[in-house]
């Protein structure tokens, strides 16, 4: 059996060696659609048990059967196949995924479409994985081979669930890796239901492997297990410290996309309805369920008044909404943990400083995780708002006085995910860029985001770089092959 839709909620195993699995302790979980906080689905819970089943099969479909004979170009076809899987069930994975996060269905359709792209752009890449040939001396050759690293256990968030899982199945399957995927327990539906996809698309049994359970439980059990050669993490700061301390027991490759604080920086010679947009786009998409949310606002203080008040005018028109509705541009946080989370950095907000807007729950909603976009503006770029990760829908604005003042307030942060940009004058536009310390940097816009480009943070953001050839690299070992072309004996002995 694959998924079966009972009484409306539907019901998930864990896809373990080609097939579906209950968990072995027989436990379940609910999974809800955070605009009614009714239930969904239930899920199979993973622990320790289960994560060794899928990391045993894994390991076997690494070290022997047809998948370490599959060549780049198979490789590479099976990802074009998953692709058109995913093309072929848009809509209905759209939809799933709206439900399941509370996205806006405009968005979800975007997230769908960029999933089947980056199984395309890896499926491409897949064939052009190359070695070296090193300049030693003539009686010898060197050259390098690229291998999969081996099993890879990947962890994953619930704010984009499916186009985070493609950002690390994808690459691992171009660069020959077994995998055993974690989904974030509040949204694994999409995941699970691409497993359907898996057989036609051509992957052998054990390739892929998707286990569902709590970070605590299912996550730290991965982490932890001598099967598993890699782990790619994508969550908390919190989670990817404690993941790089166990991993370093068996010292497993890590690579980690963890949070981000991101300035947004506002020069007085700005392009003004682009800016306004851009710093309401760069917060509050996916109801700033972003790591890369553009929470930090930093406003040059010649427009500053009137560059908050022309922001709260335009928060004001922003849609809050049930997710299937095509107009809707903000639904609800995606759990109760979430909004309850939001909720009291909105507290701490309205102490630290000003309000201009938002604030707490809109008022014309009963049920759903629901908060206004909120503004906060006056705000010390030291306070808890300016500091922590909020992960909603909540900006702080912060005015500076010139170049240098901006760039010492947006690098002022334990963060170093993202950053943008917004200026007339190109000196100072790259000069900015050049002094910014973060792995993403947008000039005039933020938030876009492509498969060919790098992503990814300096300081507590994380390390290792997805997206591009810089997401296969983090796959691959490289082999250094000696070949002795001399015929004399060493004369050693
Ligand atoms: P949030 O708190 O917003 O849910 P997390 O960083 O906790 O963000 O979650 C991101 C992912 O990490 C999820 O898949 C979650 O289950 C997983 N996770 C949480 N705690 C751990 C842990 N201790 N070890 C491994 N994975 C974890
Ligand atoms: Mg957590």
């Amino acid at each position: 059996m694959s998924s079966s839709a009972t009484a409306g909620a539907r019901s998930y195993q864990n896809f373990v060696n080609g097939k579906w699995q209950g968990a072995i302790s027989g436990k379940t979980f609910p999974v809800y659609d955070p605009s009614t906080e009714e239930i969904i689905a239930q899920v199979a819970a993973a622990d320790g048990a289960d994560v060794d089943r899928a990391v045993q099969a894994a390991r076997a479909a690494f070290d022997s059967g047809p998948w370490p004979l599959a060549t780049a170009q198979d490789r590479g076809r099976v990802l074009f196949k998953l692709a058109e899987k995913i093309r072929q069930n848009s809509a209905a994975l759209a939809e799933l995924e709206c439900r399941n996060t509370g996205k806006p269905i405009v968005e979800a359709e975007y997230d769908i479409a960029d999933v089947a792209t980056c199984f395309e752009y890896y499926g491409g890449l897949a064939t052009k994985v190359t070695g070296h040939v090193n300049p030693v001396p003539a009686n010898a050759l060197s050259f390098t081979l690229r291998e999969p690293v081996g099993v890879a256990g990947q962890i994953i968030p619930w704010n984009y669930p499916l186009l985070m899982a493609a950002w690390k199945l994808a690459p691992a399957i171009a660069a020959g890796c077994t995998c055993v995927l974690k989904p974030a327990e509040q949204t694994p539906l999409t995941a699970l239901e691409c497993a359907n996809y898996f057989e036609e698309a051509g992957l052998p049994p054990g390739v892929i492997n998707i286990v569902n359970g709590f970070g605590e439980t299912a996550g730290s059990a991965l982490v932890a297990h001598p099967g598993v050669d890699k782990i790619a993490f994508t969550g908390s700061a919190a989670v990817g410290k404690i993941i790089v301390k166990s991993a370093a027991d068996t010292l497993k490759r890590v690579t980690l996309e963890l949070g981000g604080k991101s300035p947004n920086v506002f020069f007085a010679d700005a392009d003004w309805e682009a800016a306004v947009d851009g710093a309401l786009f760069g917060v509050f998409i996916n109801q700033g369920e972003v790591c890369s949310a553009g929470s930090r606002i930093l406003v040059e203080k010649k427009i500053y008044s009137k560059f908050v008040e022309a922001m709260t005018e335009k928060a004001k028109r922003i849609k809050l909404g049930p997710p299937l509705e095509r107009e809707t541009k903000m639904g609800p946080l995606v759990s109760k943990e979430q909004y309850d989370r939001v909720s009291s950095y909105l507290e701490i907000g309205k102490k630290e400083a000003k309000t201009a807007i938002g604030g707490g729950r809109p008022k014309q909603i009963g049920k759903g995780y629901y908060l206004e976009p909120t503004i906060f503006y006056d705000v010390d770029n030291n306070a808890r708002i300016s500091r922590e990760e909020i992960f909603g829908p909540v900006a702080s604005v912060i005015p500076f006085e010139g170049e240098p003042d901006a760039i010492r307030i947006a690098n002022d942060t334990p963060y170093g995910l993202a950053g943008a940009v917004w200026t007339r004058d190109i000196y100072k536009a790259f000069r900015v860029v050049k002094s910014l310390r973060a792995g993403i940097i947008w000039v005039n816009h933020m938030q876009p985001t492509y498969v060919e480009a790098p992503w990814g943070g300096y300081k507590q953001s994380g390390f290792g770089r997805e997206l591009g050839p810089w997401g296969l690299e983090e796959y691959l070992e490289t082999k250094q092959v000696f070949v002795n072309l001399d015929e004399t004996p060493i004369g050693w002995y």
